[in-house]
């Protein structure tokens, strides 16, 4: 399959005078997404009511998303089901690599997203004797030491578009006798990462970032074939038990990836992942990671011929990078507001990065030209020094 970027760029709403690079924090909206919605509203739920579970095939959906989603990262057929936020699915993962071992060290990275940080400090807050260990990210090879038990990483830094080497780390995880933990938030759909080449033990990630399913689309949760009928689910609702509708008093954790499950599925947010991979279904990732490498070298290159008052944060080689371009400036936050202002969105990471999604499903190198025009005309010519852009949003 040849990816056909004219075709999936017409697939997307794009706003009107914006060039919208923010894709790696909420994708853009898929057409069909707004009518598929629709749809399951008024003609599944208005007609339907209860009968819907069964009849539109409410109860299936996060097995069968959950395949279309494990196509692009490399996994296994029914090995990945969709469900709950990427927070909760962090702290299932962990829980039940907690199982698997009886060493006590999480090893994480000091770039890694504070959620993920966050669940594991308040899972081993629950246990006893548990210890996370953060390092730098060039560090965590190294410091694999006999004593961890479990390695939790994201694979793409999400500030500055870092990437780790999966293969290589989880290599040596096993041959420490680590477990591992990948978060894919950063590469579902932006890099061509493949689980189940490189063996991770679990791997989770979300939809509404490069995956196009829209803001609280649920997360996703695989789980290696050889632990897949004996990991711990942890968070143990009733979806997730063997037999749910026999209504036992007692948990069974259910056969394979089904036992992930927690509770009941979001069904309007599973509507506008189906749109949305309806998308993904046509695409080849290594045409996307192809794309994607060219592009973002296109844009630094276009930005640096244009201003020296950008430091570059991802790193310069495309194959260490995910799928975004990260720049530090001291006024990073201002600089932002004023190149939002002009029709390029971006977003500002504290302290001082100015971070650019790099999407071609939908961006163009055109579109990458104009975008570093605007922003080296504002760094240039200090656009951004007004009081209206020291303004701080909720959302950042
Ligand atoms: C975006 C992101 C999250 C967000 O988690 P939610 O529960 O979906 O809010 C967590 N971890 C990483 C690495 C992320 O990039």
């Amino acid at each position: 399959m040849a990816t056909d970027f004219e075709w999936t760029r017409q697939q997307f709403t794009a706003l009107p005078d914006v060039i919208y690079l923010d894709g790696n924090s909420l994708g853009l909206l898929p057409k069909q997404a707004a009518a598929r919605v629709a749809r399951t509203v008024t003609d599944e739920w208005g007609t339907m009511a209860i009968s819907g579970w069964n009849r539109a095939g409410w109860m299936a959906a996060p097995r069968q998303l959950g395949d279309r989603i494990g196509r692009l990262i490399g996994a296994e057929p029914d090995h990945v089901v969709v469900g709950d936020t990427l927070s909760i699915k962090v702290y299932q993962a962990l829980a039940a690599a907690t199982r698997m071992t009886d060493r006590k060290v999480i090893l994480s990275d000091t770039g890694n997203f504070p959620s993920d940080l966050y669940m594991a400090e308040g899972l081993i807050s629950l246990l006893d004797g548990y210890e996370l260990r953060t390092v730098a990210p060039d560090q965590v090879a190294q410091a694999l030491t006999p004593d961890v038990g479990i390695l939790m990483l994201t694979e793409v830094d999400y500030r500055t578009g870092r990437r780790h080497d999966m293969a290589a780390l989880t290599q040596a995880a096993q041959t420490n006798g680590t477990i591992t933990v990948w978060d894919l938030a950063h590469s579902a759909g932006a890099t061509d990462v493949n689980v189940s080449a490189v063996d991770a033990d679990f791997a989770v990630g979300c939809t509404y970032k490069f995956l196009n399913a829209g803001p609280g689309a649920p997360a996703f949760i695989y789980v290696n074939p050889r632990h897949a009928d004996t990991a711990h689910p942890a968070l143990s609702g009733w979806l997730g038990h063997k037999a749910p509708f026999a209504f036992d008093q007692a948990y069974a954790a259910g056969d394979g990836i089904d036992r992930m499950r927690v509770g009941t599925p979001p069904v309007i947010q599973n509507a506008a992942l189906d749109a949305a991979l309806d998308v993904w279904d046509q695409v080849d990732m290594a045409d996307v990671r192809a794309a994607s490498m060219a592009l973002s070298d296109h844009f630094i290159a276009e930005v640096e011929a244009r201003t020296n008052q950008l430091t570059l944060a991802s790193p310069r080689d495309a194959a260490q990078r995910g799928s975004q371009v990260s720049f530090h400036f001291a006024e990073g936050y201002a600089a932002m507001q004023a190149v939002i202002a002009r029709g390029v969105v971006g977003d500002f990471r504290a302290p001082d990065i100015m971070r650019f999604g790099i999407t071609p499903l939908y961006i163009t190198a055109d579109d990458l030209t104009r975008a570093a025009e605007i922003i080296a005309d504002v760094i240039e010519h200090d656009l951004w020094d007004r009081p209206e852009y020291q303004i701080r949003n909720a959302v950042t």
